[in-house]
């Protein structure tokens, strides 16, 4: 299978004349592999920035390498990329690269064996999964705001699961400790004690405030508390993690799969690296067996509702021990502007294509028109 073209690609989520905001996740970051024999394969990079960091490092220095090579030896060639350009940093401008690579790559294998990525993967636990709505910018909002938002996705989505995240200002600690913990109560209170919820701090915390928080949200029954203080922060995530016992989870800003095992040795019990942040679908069946042989929970972040999130469906799929919902961020709606089985739950649940591949079908017109070439 001659890798014959690549093309790295930024999708417009905006409209005519309106275009997406390229800081503000208005567009996506793809990348389409192609081969000899005409098939193709789609691939997403973290979208920060407009993903042109990790989009422009695939058009100028890894398509020219891939391109005659085989794409069935696509482990191989990424892990050589990695090493090449390592001294790009590991976090995430080369290792988001490669992520968008080797979702590409996957979904090639299952369109060339015609078989759903799972299937490849060594098959299914199962192809349909609870999903909680993730829902931001909670920092700004005011307690009653914080339940108007949850309400509003309960309501359309009919999830049973809920993760209220709070995206302050990340030069600012303990800012509203109070009022905080007033709206985590608020949303228990609202939603009722069987509720899955989950406490995205976002790194809002110094370890005091963290356990501040923290023990406020185990006497409420929270079912994880993700990110209390700064990623890079190693030890002292741990030290909350060890320090608390409600389930500490972070990851998503870690980018090797020796940062999640340093992750784990601190102290933390639930990771969340993301697909489309590094390693793709390769990179979390790593992570998977790491967290496995470490006996801890692996539950992918990802918020991106088309590619990254089918890819993310198709991992969390292939997880024997799963215990946690799958991540639905807002604004999974917009992914209907193009794709035409968007990421869209019923009651709750989302259902896991078993087309070919991803299993991705969408507008190729619409597509077009949306594409802004990566040179
Ligand atoms: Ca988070």
């Amino acid at each position: 299978m001659k890798i014959t073209k690549i093309v790295s690609f930024q999708l417009d989520w905006g409209e005519p004349g309106r275009p997406g905001a390229e800081a503000y996740g208005g567009r996506a970051a793809f990348v389409r592999v192609e081969t000899e024999d005409g098939l193709f394969g789609l691939g997403e990079a973290s979208p920060m920035e407009g993903g042109f960091v990790p989009l422009t490092i695939i058009a100028r220095r890894m398509a020219p390498f891939l391109i005659g090579k085989d794409a069935l030896d696509h482990e191989v060639l990424q892990e050589q990329l990695l090493h090449k350009l390592i001294k790009l940093g590991p976090e995430y401008a080369v290792t988001s690269a490669i992520a968008a690579l080797d979702i590409a790559f996957w979904d090639l294998k299952g369109k060339a064996f015609n078989q759903p990525v799972y299937k490849l993967l060594g098959g299914a636990w199962r192809t349909a999964m609870p999903c909680y709505a993730s829902i931001g910018g909670n920092a700004k909002r005011s307690v009653d705001e914080v339940l108007r938002a949850v309400e509003k996705r309960v309501t359309k989505e009919g999830v049973k699961a809920v993760k209220i995240r709070w995206d302050a200002d990340r030069t600012n600690i303990d800012l509203d400790l109070p009022g905080d913990i007033a709206k985590a109560r608020a949303v228990r209170k609202l939603l009722g004690d069987d509720f899955m919820l989950g406490f995205d701090a976002n790194n809002a915390y110094s370890v005091g405030g963290a356990m501040r928080v923290g023990r406020v949200l185990e006497e409420l029954n929270y079912d994880w508390f993700e990110e209390p203080v700064q990623h890079y922060h190693v030890s002292a995530m741990g030290e909350v993690a060890q320090r608390l016992d409600i389930t500490v989870s972070a990851g998503e800003q870690t980018y090797t799969l020796q940062g999640v095992k340093d992750l784990i040795n601190a102290g933390v019990r639930m990771v969340q690296p993301d697909p489309i942040k590094m390693g793709g679908i390769s990179g979390m069946r790593q992570c998977a067996a790491l967290a496995h042989a470490y006996g801890v929970e692996l539950v992918p972040h990802q918020t991106q509702p088309s590619i990254g999130h089918l890819a993310n469906m198709h991992i969390m799929a292939t997880m024997m021990h799963l215990a946690k919902p799958v991540e639905l961020n807002s604004d999974w709606e917009r992914a209907s502007l193009v794709f035409k089985n968007p990421s869209e739950p019923t009651n709750g649940v989302l259902t896991v294509p078993a087309g070919p591949g991803l299993g991705a079908e969408y507008d190729a017109a619409e597509m077009e028109r949306r594409t802004i070439p990566i040179a």
